[in-house]
């Protein structure tokens, strides 16, 4: 078993750190993740320079690149070996809902997907960055990488994993979600730098809007473990019949 593990933290966070030794139980590990914080770069493939990669030693490889071209290169040859599945994390903060839309954590999973691989993002969903214990993450991403390799999921298949960041006799249980929806954001922040000039700061994601039983975002809440099966068609099916009329109204 070879396992790809990347963090769209970049390599040298904590959430690596944390994995890594219990992913070895599995077989042969190979870190290739971005060499500096790539989060909210989304599923980004990096095509208009050459990407530099650097080995730090055996097993990690830091790439000047994002998750998704980690999780690229390493199924298309940086490797000596195919990956036989991918995880991506533990990512320090929640990718919940339209989160995932914008995630490199979840990305770098899809990406796996893509190139047909079981992938899994795991996501430690706490508040404050500093305060975040990533050992009970470790413990149930261990549980799902057993049962991802005794019960493999159908192709195409990613799974996007938040565990909230509290202590282990706090932890309700598992529930399998659909993603939830954010409010949109605040309107972005100014800031005048040392030299005087302006700068703008993207704001934080929105709070919950779509927070009912069943979301991810209500299971965080009351501390259970949310696992959400993702698949990748985004086809809006039910305007289909209000947008057929359309095609025969529409000229060419
Ligand atoms: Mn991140």
């Amino acid at each position: 078993m070879r396992i790809l593990l990347t963090n769209d933290d970049g390599i040298y966070a904590p959430g690596v750190n944390a994995l890594l030794p219990m992913l070895r139980q599995f077989g042969r590990v190979s870190v290739v993740a971005p060499d500096r914080d790539c989060s909210a770069i989304s599923q980004a493939l990096t095509v208009t320079r050459p990407l530099r990669v650097h080995r730090l030693d055996d097993e990690r490889i830091a790439v000047e690149g994002t998750p998704a071209d980690c999780v690229h290169m390493a199924s298309t040859g940086l490797l000596d070996i195919q990956p036989d599945m991918v995880v991506s994390g533990i990512n320090s903060g929640a990718n919940l809902g339209d989160d995932v839309v914008y995630s490199g954590t979840v990305a770098a999973a899809i990406e796996g997907r893509y190139l047909g691989m079981p992938a899994m993002a795991v996501s430690l969903a706490g508040q404050e960055k500093a305060n975040l214990d990533y050992s009970e993450a470790v413990v149930i991403a261990e549980q799902l990488v057993k049962r991802l390799i005794a019960h493999p999921l159908p192709k195409g298949t990613v799974l996007n994993v938040n565990v909230p960041n509290v202590p282990k006799e706090q932890i309700a249980g598992f529930e399998l979600t659909k993603l939830g929806q954010r409010h949109p954001p605040s309107q972005v922040l100014q800031e005048i730098d040392p030299r005087g000039r302006k700068g703008y700061w993207i704001s934080p994601a929105g709070a919950a809007k779509n927070d009912e039983p069943g979301t991810d975002f209500h299971a965080i809440a009351h501390n259970f473990v949310s696992i959400t099966p993702l698949q990748i068609d985004m086809t809006h099916y039910k305007l289909f019949p209000k947008m057929s009329p359309w095609m025969d109204e529409l000229h060419a």
